[in-house]
């Protein structure tokens, strides 16, 4: 089964790669539009079986950083850092998800490149390349899993391949920018935001004067309503009118206010820099093997890419984009809360509880001792499934009251007492 899979893969590629090639000896490419075959190219080969889902530390990984930077470096663009476009970073994780002894160090690559305009000011744009691998570690949604390709298409060629787009379109048009361009392509993510947390970090020690950046997070799936999400519009109060001002004709926006999110957007929101992330939903392949190249909607990711495109340049032409901290809301979706609990959810499928991505330091969870890596299944008696049961969960707390919360723990079931 597997073999034929590959098959199947190497031939579709190479009779993709005979089409476009085809195709641009006869047609001139406007720089400042999308290319939907240069999409495909890139998302058919970064989620070709070849790269084995791009685990963070694998052989598939450095692949797909050879590839980046290969292409970085056909457009003219400068290295971030050194001579290289990779940045190298570190973490540990556990292998087994029921023992807190036994974690492994991962080296990390970031692949990041500059357009140099010589600007005063920084914008960054990212996505992340690195994918769930083989499932080494657990991230997969689809039980007993381990072994099989998880090639991540949707997550992430889709945003890696519009970044690589967005740099040919901003090196290679006629005009000069007033900001310098980052082109961020993190590894790590999976993991939790590792490869986009070390950019953070190092971000204004090089351009001082970042004032944005934009993440793009899983924009392959299009959907017929045309429905994107984009989120971090509460990071400054000039977003709100100009997400609405370019809205490509006939898509749907839901706006989400908050800085931090299930991606790297949030890693740059948490260093006070204003942020849109961009997302066109989860779907039944999220996190699965079959999350393939032949389900992404290419000409919606072109719309997407599009679209970058234009609020990039906008948000450079801006005087000033003043940053404020939102509310920490947990998702896209719409219940008001009276309360949070200060965490990232993961958004993935379960009837046994939702996974705690991330716990974000002094609020409500993390003052409680509830740790990323725990499963959350009930506030007060209220049982939380996966993240629709949770947000119901949510809004029926007020402030000021204290709920028992329980989460399980390397299989173990623990309570904590939570002051909202
Ligand atoms: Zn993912």
């Amino acid at each position: 089964m597997f073999l034929s899979k590959l098959k199947f893969k190497r031939l579709s590629t190479i009779s993709l790669l005979g089409i476009s090639t085809l195709y641009f000896a006869q047609k001139k490419i406007d720089p400042e539009q999308a290319n939907e075959d240069n999409l495909k190219r890139h998302v058919y080969y970064l989620a070709s079986d070849e790269l084995q889902g791009r685990l963070t530390g694998s052989e598939g990984e450095t692949k797909a950083a050879n590839y980046l930077s290969a292409e970085f470096k056909k457009l003219g663009l400068k290295p971030y850092e050194g001579k290289s476009f990779i940045q190298d970073f570190e973490y540990n994780v556990k292998l087994n998800p029921h023992d807190d002894k036994t974690s492994t160090t991962v080296k990390g690559k970031n692949v990041v490149a500059v357009l140099n305009n010589k600007a005063e000011k920084t914008i960054v744009i990212g996505a992340h390349y690195d994918h769930l691998g083989l499932n080494e570690h657990h991230n997969s949604t689809l039980v007993n899993s381990e072994g099989q390709i998880h090639n991540g298409a949707d997550d992430n060629a889709s945003g890696t391949a519009a970044v690589l787009e967005l740099a040919r379109m901003f090196s290679q048009n006629k005009t000069k920018e007033n900001v310098n361009y980052v082109f961020a392509l993190f590894s790590g993510e999976e993991d939790g935001l590792m490869g986009s947390k070390k950019l953070a970090e190092t971000i204004k020690t090089n351009y001082p004067n970042t004032i944005f950046m934009i993440n793009m997070d899983m924009v392959g799936r299009l959907n017929s309503n045309k429905d994107l999400t984009v989120g971090g519009v509460g990071t400054s109060p000039i977003l709100a009118d100009l997400v609405k001002k370019y809205k490509p004709e006939g898509i749907n926006l839901g706006l989400d206010e908050s800085g931090v999110g299930p991606s790297d957007h949030t890693s740059f929101y948490l260093k006070d820099i204003p942020v849109l992330f961009l997302f066109t939903g989860t779907h039944n392949d999220y996190h699965k093997p079959t999350d393939d190249s032949d389900k992404i909607n290419y000409p919606g990711q072109k719309i997407i890419t599009n679209y970058v495109f234009n609020l990039a340049n906008a948000l450079g032409n801006e005087k000033e984009i003043p940053f404020t901290k939102t509310k920490v809301a947990a998702t896209k979706a719409v219940p008001k809360y009276k309360v949070s609990l200060g965490i990232m959810p993961n958004y993935a499928d379960s009837k046994d509880g939702m996974g705690i991505d991330g716990v974000i330091d002094n609020r409500p969870a993390a003052n409680a001792g509830i740790l990323q890596g725990d499963v959350l299944t009930k506030i007060g008696k209220c049982e939380v499934k996966e993240v629709y049961s949770y947000m119901d969960c949510l809004a029926k707390v007020n402030a000021g009251e204290e709920h028992p919360v329980t989460v399980k723990r390397n299989g173990e079931e623990k309570v904590f007492n939570v002051k909202f």
